[in-house]
């Protein structure tokens, strides 16, 4: 049993197949998919997504590539769609100062608002966060207590220590098969087993081998795979201990 903690399935790159997508996951024994919010739009299409497949949970939010959308009435329609009963989280929301596609304040103003709600609810944040490590650390530590996972770890070193200390999940994607991807390898060894999380986010970052094409959840068994590897502990133990992590950050019933 796996999790895809992180994957866009409202996304239009689904729209041709999107049903044949899920039930080629389910085959592969992908059991739940976090589906992510990543503007109003579509955090209410992850809502609606997650009404129409009992696997599916979905989470509401605003990424910092759309913060710049983000106004006074954007906090209270992400606070309606959260009362929905399979809403589990707050996200994707955070810094990412290496595209910059909206402003830095606007980026931060964003994050700020959609932690408070967070906190207001009482449901973990999913954090978006490149090239802004230290900025984000500040804001975030600001906030403790708060449960929350770094999705797509892409940090060094220290970031990960400081992530692990407030005691933050740390999600991996398909990202880390890369020829490439040592660090990020480097990283998944010291994260230990009962903070990590697997995710695709789909439709992006195919494994290696299947870079530049659509990525789907069933894909997750790879990364699972190579996190099973790394750690060199059985992919059964691998299933077990993130499918717990997920299941106990998400609280899923
Ligand atoms: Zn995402």
């Amino acid at each position: 049993m796996l999790i895809d903690t992180h994957c866009h399935l409202d996304f239009p790159a689904f729209d041709p197949d999107r049903g044949q997508v899920i039930r080629r996951a389910l085959e592969a024994g992908i059991n739940y998919f976090i589906n992510i919010g990543a503007t109003l739009e579509s955090s209410a299409a992850s809502c609606e997504l997650a009404q129409k497949h009992p696997e599916i949970y979905a989470t509401v939010g605003l990424h910092p590539h759309d913060a710049d959308t983000f106004d006074s009435s954007s906090a209270e329609k992400l606070r309606q769609m959260a009362s929905g009963k399979k809403v589990v989280a707050i996200g994707e929301t955070g810094l990412d100062h290496y595209r910059n596609l909206s402003g830095k304040e606007n980026q931060k103003q964003a994050f700020l608002k959609q932690i408070a709600l967070a906190k207001e609810l009482n449901l973990p944040v999913v954090v978006h966060c490149r090239q802004a490590e230290e900025e984000t650390l500040r804001i975030l530590k600001a906030a403790l207590p708060l449960e929350a996972v770094v999705h797509c770890f892409s940090g060094d070193k220290s970031f990960l220590q400081e992530c692990l200390g407030c005691g933050f999940f740390i999600s991996f994607t398909c990202n880390i098969t890369y020829k490439k991807a040592q660090g990020l390898r480097d990283m998944v060894s010291l994260t230990p087993l009962d903070k990590l999380m697997l995710e695709t986010d789909a439709p992006y970052l195919s494994p290696e081998g299947f870079r530049g094409k659509r990525n789907e959840p069933f894909q997750i068994k790879l990364l699972a795979d190579e996190v099973s590897r790394i750690k060199g502990v059985s992919f059964e133990e691998i299933a077990g201990r993130t499918t717990q992590n997920a299941k106990e950050f998400f609280n899923l019933g």
